[in-house]
């Protein structure tokens, strides 16, 4: 019997990109995100299957859900099927994992050994839902297996700690998963080293990213509301943050205020390696000091604990010897502070689509920060993303993840690679998407 390959979603959208493969009565199902328009609480609620069912907002897929969730509904629950199911989840964003809250806890998890020790921290510190899931960490570069599918995970480069390409072996197919990933984080050596091993691996059906490719043609961003009453800094990778950031240390002689993003741990303790060398303190609120722990530890970069460490009261003395990482729920702090800088830097309100987003900066603002919006995508640039998919050679591109991927399948093409657009929910086998 061949192998079946089915795509659920995520082929015309960022995110919730899923797959099924299924063969001899094992089904191997490739991340689990939140779909487009599924609520992130209502996903943790078990009470409300059928009705996530019913709005098209999980995949129907046999094997996976608990019998009492899907007693209603035409699916085989995870107790009475004869599939064998387990997951392999590329990385912790809610896109690929959004909908663990549904599926038996007895499925294994399968996930690179840094990314399920981050959840647990992440988890503990209310950063991501608690999904009681059946969590297996593995090791880089090892294979194992699930039935006839042999598995490698691979480490990679994106805005989160643990993010993996995934490299499936069954008799008759060789896929390979990239995940989310990029060129212009702090580790591109990783995904360099994956493609190297993806291209000996010669897989015949390469699932590759394309969220940049959203932007291509005409487009329909919404204008920033605050544009002309702040600063913004598109910035082509991180090291060109970490350098306008060392400038404007230097430069500055208010407190600067920093928003980032908790998954983007590595950001943070590069702010405050740069903190030290330009002699601040940085201030790190409770939550996110216990989550950049681990990477401090054994090192010589310095971070306080706001409140056990150190008081409001005595970063507003000398606010110039202060960097003061806030985030959204601990938003009060900012009217407590004496303003200063504020860098806005892919932390919460992600962007002017979020209801949050406005009011939230009209107050920043009318407190009397100068506000800086610097960001650096978590994805790679169009062009990265060419050289990676005609390095690796795959026999067929699956361009996904992207509004648009038709324009990324014909930038694909122009470059010589051959592609596949799936139809949702169409069981394929490999001879069906290869000719
Ligand atoms: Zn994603
Ligand atoms: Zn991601």
């Amino acid at each position: 019997m061949s192998t079946k390959i089915t795509f659920w979603s995520g082929l015309d959208t960022i995110g919730a990109n899923i797959i099924s493969l299924e063969k001899n009565g094992f089904q191997l199902i490739t991340d689990l995100g939140a779909y487009v328009g599924a609520d992130i609480d209502a996903l943790l609620d078990r009470n409300l299957t059928s009705d996530l069912y019913e709005a098209g907002l999980l995949p129907p897929m046999n094997g996976l859900y608990p019998e009492e969730q899907v007693k209603d509904l035409p699916l085989e629950s995870f107790e009475q099927s004869d599939l064998k199911t387990a997951i392999c989840l590329s990385h912790l964003h809610l896109d690929h994992l959004g909908s663990f809250g549904q599926i038996s806890s007895e499925v294994p998890v399968y996930t690179l050994n840094q990314g399920a020790n981050f959840y647990q921290n992440l988890k503990q510190h209310k950063l991501l839902p608690l999904y009681d899931v059946n969590w297996q960490g593995m090791e880089s570069g090892v294979m194992f297996e699930h039935g006839p599918f042999k598995i490698t995970f691979h480490e990679s480069d994106h805005d989160t700690i643990g993010a993996a390409a995934i490299f499936i072996e069954a008799p008759d197919l060789k896929l390979v998963y990239s995940g989310d990933l990029r060129l212009s984080g702090f580790a591109p050596e990783k995904v360099l080293q994956w493609a190297a091993k993806a291209k000996e691996f010669q897989p015949d059906i390469l699932l590759l990213e394309g969220t940049t490719f959203s932007s291509s043609g005409e487009d329909s961003e919404i204008e920033d509301p605050f544009a002309d009453r702040t600063e913004t800094w598109d910035l082509l990778s991180e090291r060109a943050l970490i350098s306008r950031l060392d400038n404007l240390l230097t430069a500055s002689d208010e407190l600067i205020v920093f928003n980032g993003y908790p998954q983007n741990i590595e950001r943070l303790v590069k702010l405050a390696e740069l903190a030290n060398k330009n002699n601040r303190q940085i201030v790190f609120d409770p939550a996110y000091y216990e989550l950049a722990k681990p990477f401090v530890e054994n090192t010589s970069i310095e971070v306080l604990k706001l409140n056990a460490d150190i008081t409001i009261e005595s970063i507003n003395q000398h606010p110039e010897k202060y960097i003061v990482q806030v985030e959204y729920e601990n938003r009060q702090i900012l009217s407590e502070l004496k303003p200063g800088i504020y860098v806005h830097s892919n932390g919460m309100p992600i962007g002017p689509y979020m209801p949050e987003f406005a009011p939230f900066f009209e107050k920043v603002l009318e407190l009397g920060y100068e506000v800086i919006f610097a960001n650096v995508s978590g994805h790679a640039h169009q062009a990265d993303l060419l050289m990676v998919a005609y390095a690796i050679q795959a026999k067929i591109v699956v361009p996904w993840h992207t509004f648009k991927p038709v324009a990324f399948g014909e930038a694909l093409n122009e470059y010589g690679i051959s592609t596949f657009l799936p139809e949702k929910k169409k069981e394929y086998t490999v001879s069906d998407i290869i000719k």
